[in-house]
């Protein structure tokens, strides 16, 4: 996503770096182009609030059309409100895969923070508040 400043002014990763490797290979490349990171934001949540807003999603398998049970409900349950095909619940979204990928990010991932902290500047987003709180956070941030 780039700023909208008129002009070209910058850029956002989402989702990456994931690992350490992945985040010196990033160092490296920015390096190399003389481009740097301004900011670090990181969106912090309980991790079984996490578990429970992602195992409430439900996806259309046909559109692809994405639902919440508590957040966004569809209009008829187990049915897509734009084209009435049946909602799945993927297997990404069960209570166990979630709590192994939670497990994967606090290994892999949540390491790149330590670095980050030393590097850069980070901010940390309270990832609980409703979403548009947590938007306009995050947009406030990089305003
Ligand atoms: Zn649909």
């Amino acid at each position: 996503m780039l700023a909208d400043k008129g002009e070209w002014s910058g850029w956002i990763l989402d989702g990456y770096p994931r690992n350490l490797t992945q985040a010196e290979a990033l160092e490296s490349v920015l390096e190399d182009v003389g481009a740097t990171i301004d900011k670090v934001i990181c969106i912090e949540l309980d991790p079984e609030v996490i578990v429970t807003r992602l195992s409430n999603r439900r996806s259309c398998g046909s559109c692809k059309a994405v639902y919440h049970l508590v957040s966004k409900p569809p209009k008829v349950e187990g049915k897509c409100d734009a084209c009435g095909a049946e909602l799945l619940h993927r297997a990404d979204d069960q209570p166990d895969t979630i709590r192994n990928r939670l497990g994967v990010y606090d290994k892999e991932t949540l390491p790149i923070l330590g670095l980050y902290e030393s590097r850069y500047q980070v901010h940390k987003v309270d990832g609980s508040k409703p979403i548009d709180e947590v938007s306009a956070d995050i947009t406030g941030l990089i305003g």
